[in-house]
């Protein structure tokens, strides 16, 4: 077995103990002499493991008692619809656009009400934030939406939008768990888990509870789906039907190792920002490769770059994953490369692609 250093934006690595863990308990959880997978959902063991996940992400996290946390499928893109099903009350949201998946969510959302684009950073290819505090806020906005981390460009929110009386709506799907959060600044949190928790299909929303037993503009709570009404789902503690459970599973076995080996987000935020700054520092010790990116708003888990052309971004990506680095072409809207380095990603994976990016430079400079 070798296993390479995988640098794709999601589904991304797991940390090894978690899978080895998962592959111990693989035949059998427990006593119960099933596997997870084979399990009823509506079990004691399987409730104990739901329960236990729920209750390691509001540690983790540290959220709030006033706040609900659920489990829903249809990944974070369900959640550009769920939102504004259940939050448009005034039938208008604003919304900044600052990348690829904040400029779905707005499309999403403009099918049920009005949202207002109340700052884009598309002037610039997206490679900066634009300043929150600068933005004229629609006063009568059911709430206020941003993209926390953008994974596709590499960029990331300094600070974020704070208006009194209206919430904020965050998608941290590309950033959950890199560092700790204040969730009491949001209304709501989003995020798909496959890019720094969790195996693909599910997302987890935190949501603030005066928040629930709403809808959008026209309609009643009856009228929203079933499966996209979070109070109905929340309600029956994310098991109105058949939930995700492996994904549950694996989730609460990445928090415990978060809490446990890790020792918490605090932690993690210097690993990460070590992990980071390797990066960067290189990036900015040569110019072969650019990382165009305004250095303040620069994400911590997504790191862009481009060689000096197209070609020469295809040499590097196939070098590259030879040489047991894999995944590191850029998403297709913008060409170069991304290595995306989330909680999984070890030191030495940096560490050692960034000798590798040496080698090649010197190569073919
Ligand atoms: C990946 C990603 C999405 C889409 O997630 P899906 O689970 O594939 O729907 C949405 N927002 C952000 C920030 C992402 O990184």
């Amino acid at each position: 077995m070798a296993r390479v250093y995988n640098f794709s934006a999601g589904p991304s690595m797991l940390p090894e103990k978690v899978l080895k863990q998962a592959q111990a308990e693989l035949m059998e959880y427990g006593t119960s002499g099933q596997s997870i997978m084979e399990m009823s959902h509506r079990s004691p063991e399987f409730m104990a493991v739901a329960a236990d996940t729920e209750a390691r992400i509001r540690r983790v996290l540290n959220v709030p008692d006033n706040y609900k946390v659920g489990f829903f499928q249809g990944g974070a893109t369900q959640q550009f619809a769920m939102v504004p099903l259940n939050f448009m009350t005034t039938g208008k949201a604003d919304y900044l656009v600052t990348g690829n998946f904040s400029n779905l969510a707005a499309k999403e959302a403009a099918k049920f009400g009005q949202v207002n684009i109340v700052a884009n950073s598309k002037d610039k290819n997206f490679t900066y934030i634009p300043d929150v505090h600068a933005i004229e806020y629609d006063k009568d906005a059911s709430y206020i939406h941003i993209c926390q981390n953008n994974t596709i460009f590499g960029t990331t929110f300094v600070d974020v939008p704070q208006v009194e009386g209206i919430p904020l709506v965050a998608d941290m799907s590309s950033c959950i768990c890199s560092k700790p959060v204040d969730v009491t600044r949001y209304g709501c949190i989003y995020f798909g888990v496959q890019k720094n928790i969790a195996p693909a299909g599910m997302a987890v929303a935190i949501i603030r509870e005066d928040l629930l037993g709403k809808s959008a503009k026209g309609l009643t709570p009856e009228q929203i789906p079933t499966m996209m009404n979070y109070t109905t789902i929340l309600n029956k503690d994310s098991m109105y039907n058949t939930p995700n459970c492996w994904n549950i599973y694996m989730t609460g076995l990445v928090m415990k190792y978060l809490e446990e080996d890790i020792g918490g987000l605090a932690n993690m935020q210097k690993i990460n920002e070590a992990k980071a700054k390797v990066l960067y520092d290189y990036l900015d010790s040569q110019t072969f490769f650019v990382n165009s990116v305004e250095h303040k708003y620069r994400s911590m888990m997504n790191v862009t770059f481009t060689s000096p052309n197209p070609d020469m971004d295809k040499k590097f990506c196939a070098e590259a994953a030879k040489a047991g680095f894999v995944n590191l072409k850029g998403h297709r809207l913008v060409g170069g490369m991304r290595a995306s380095i989330y909680n999984a990603m070890p030191s030495e994976g940096v560490d050692k692609l960034v000798q590798f990016m040496e080698d090649f430079r010197k190569a073919n400079a």
